[in-house]
Formats: structure tokens, sequence, C-alpha cells
């Protein structure tokens, strides 16, 4: 099966067994136990829903098939998924090499949760360069943490040379794959051993569920974290399981069309007399524009731009804006947009910010499935009163 029957098939069968009404999606089974005729034999092998829920497994199968995987995990967030990854490979004394720029949530979770808690070492490193990545690597090292591309410079790393160094040093690759979704980058091909999504963003695509998913093929490395699945309890809910599985059913017609846009959009930007500058890995004047060929089959939805001013005349242009809502968060239909510098990036001091290149007057945007031809007016529009 290729990507989009996959979405809408796998796990999902119309029920014909006796008494059965022949749906043609998966139940919703909010049942919060699981009665049973003998006393040794859980009906089709569920007990409780913590452990296993008919929905979410029907989710898993099918995270497990859009990622290429063995085995999928759903979790009640993204945050929940990586503490779940990190509770069940790692114990105090070892060392993580991360990504530099990392998402916010997962830096806290790192720094305020796991090291300063629990003894764990966290290097963090321009994985971007195999030479640091090498460098930052101890005896110690039990995990190499990837962000490709990362938020809000779409930095990428080379995921397949990052798995070669890992390998050769017993070290396992977790890839945080959510700005590209399963459908653009599929990091366990590449070599990487666990891949990550908060699927509130790409994955559900609707803006209405909070989840994380984890997907891999080992199967010892699946039992230990679906053991901290259960033992520490961050399971998604049938309901949002549910509301995942109906968003996957779209997600390859919505990753096509959040290209489409972002790339007509990145194009009218990079053109414009008053843009400094457009990140965008699909642009051929992306330094990146070669490794996001080799490792990526689509270049996203997120676009990042540097415009010429101050922050007084970017937050004009913002504020000006129609389509585009001033919001956190990405990766739904209708399209964001986020000021890093106020807003997800607001705690780091200006002075490290901007020699990051966070500066005053980048923009972050996630491009939604809207008309690209609305969207671009809108833009030209509010960029005529900056
Ligand atoms: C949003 C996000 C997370 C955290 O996911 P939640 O579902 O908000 O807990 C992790 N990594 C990346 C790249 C994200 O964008």
């Amino acid at each position: 099966m290729n990507f989009s029957t996959k979405s809408i098939h796998t796990g999902e069968k119309p029920d014909f067994r006796e008494g059965a009404s022949g749906d043609v999606i998966a139940s919703l089974h909010l049942s919060t136990t699981f009665a049973r005729k003998e006393v040794d034999t859980p009906t089709a092998g569920f007990e409780y829903s913590r452990s296993a829920n008919p929905t979410r497994k029907t989710l898993e199968q099918k995270l497990a098939a859009i990622e290429k995987a063995e085995f999928g995990l759903a979790f009640a967030s993204g945050l929940a998924a990586e503490t779940g990854v990190l509770m069940a490979l790692l114990k105090t004394g070892d060392h993580v090499v991360a990504t530099d720029d990392l998402y916010g949530g997962t830096q806290r979770l790192f720094r305020k949760v796991f090291a300063t808690n629990y003894g764990i070492d966290f290097s963090f490193a321009d994985t971007s360069k195999p030479a640091d990545i090498k460098n930052a690597i101890t005896e110690n090292t039990k995990l190499i943490w990837v962000e490709s591309p990362t938020n809000p410079l779409l930095k990428l790393s080379d995921i397949a040379k990052i798995a070669t160094i890992a390998k050769q040093n017993g070290i396992i690759v977790v890839v945080d794959n959510t700005f590209m979704s399963p459908f653009f980058q599929n990091p366990l091909e590449l070599g990487a051993d666990i891949v990550l999504h908060s699927t509130s963003k790409y994955i559900n695509g609707h803006s209405d569920s909070i989840g994380g998913a984890v997907m891999l093929n080992d199967k010892s490395l699946f039992e230990k974290i679906q053991f901290i699945q259960n033992s520490a309890g961050a399971i998604l809910s049938p309901f949002d399981s549910y509301i995942v599985l109906r968003g996957i059913k779209t997600l390859s017609m919505r990753m096509e069309k959040h290209a489409e846009n972002a790339y007509a959009i990145a194009e009218f930007l990079e053109r414009h007399p008053k843009v400094k500058k457009v990140i965008y890995p699909g642009l051929k004047s992306n330094p990146q524009h070669e490794l996001a060929k080799k490792q990526m089959s689509g270049f996203g939805g997120m676009i990042t731009v540097e415009l010429k001013g101050d922050l007084t005349g970017t937050e004009k242009f913002i504020k000006n804006l129609h389509y585009f809502s001033l919001a956190e968060s990405l990766g739904g239909v209708e399209s964001l947009i986020e000021l890093p510098a106020l807003m997800t990036h607001a705690s780091v001091p200006r002075k490290d910010r901007i020699k990051l290149g966070i500066t005053d007057t980048l923009i972050r945007i996630s491009v939604g499935v809207e008309d690209a031809g609305d969207l671009i007016n809108d833009m030209e529009a509010a960029l005529s009163v900056v």
C-alpha cells in the first residue's frame, strides 16, 4: 500500500462479524475495562484501557504504517511521548547529545526535569555539523536527539550521516519528525532508531487535539517504551485517538497543499522589496536545498521570513493580515504566524537570540491549506502598509 491508501485503510475495515453493523470507520471505544468470558482469557487481548484500548490500538497501527515502522505508540502529548522515550532508555549518569535549537518545550524537559531532577547529562550541539556531534559524544552517550528542520530557523541535519556516527558508537538516534510529518520524511529509512511526533501539529492537522507518537522497528526498544506508556500512564485518550485517526486520512492531501502554498508564498516573499531573507528548504537559494532534496520528499509548510526594517514595522505587518492568525503552534489547516522574538523565544536574552539569527524582524509562518492566491494577496496588502 502507498501512503494515502495506508492512511485510510490500515487498521480499519468494515466489521462483518455476527451482530456487527459493518461500520466503515473504526469505532470510538470509551470503555475503561473489558469483560472476559473466561477468567484466564482477556477478550481480544484487551483488559484495561490504560494498557490497551481498541481505538488507540487502531491509531497506533496506522501511525506505524505511515512512518514505515513496525510499531507505534500514542501518548497524551508530544512531550509525554518524549518523556516516555527518555524514561524507558536512560538512567542517572547517562548522556544525550541533542540539536542546539530544539523545540523550546523539549529543551525545558531536558534541562529542567531530566538534567536537574534525574542526573541525565545533555550536550547541545550543532547537529547540522557531523564533526560537532563526534566531539560531543562521551563514553556515557546513550542517545542522539535530532530535530530536522529546526524551529524557527529551519536548519537541517543529515540524518543518514548522524545514524552512521551513532552506529559506530552503539548510540540510539531519536528524530523529532514533527515539522515534516511522515509524508515528507521517514527517518527510520535513513537509519534512525526512533521517530517521534507531536500529533498536535500536521498528523492530526486540525488544531483540535494535543497528542504525541513514537514509531520504531526494534522490538526490544518498543517493549521498553510500551512498558513506560503503561507504567507512567501518559496515554492518548480514546476520543483523541479517534480524532487523530480521522485527521490522518487526509494527511497526504493536506501536506501536498501545505507545501504547494508554502512554495508559492516563499517565492513571492523572496521577490518582495521589503523582505530581507526567506528561509524555506524548497527554495533553490536555500544553502541546504541539496540535503533537503536528498532526505525529504517535499519541503513542508513552514516558512521563516526576515523583514527589512524594525520590530514596529514587523508588528504592523502581522496586525494587518487577515488570514494568518497570530498564534503559536503549527501544522493545522489554517495559516498561523508568529514573532519568535516576542512569543516562542521571548525568554531567550536579546543578545543570544540575535546571535542565533532570531532577530526582531524574523517571522515564522505555518502556511495553511487556504487558497494560495488569497494568502499572497493578504500578504501583499499587509506589506504595503509597512
Ligand atoms: C509542538 C512540538 C513538540 C511538543 O508537542 P506537544 O504535543 O505540544 O506536547 C515537540 N516537538 C516539536 C518539534 C513540536 O513542534
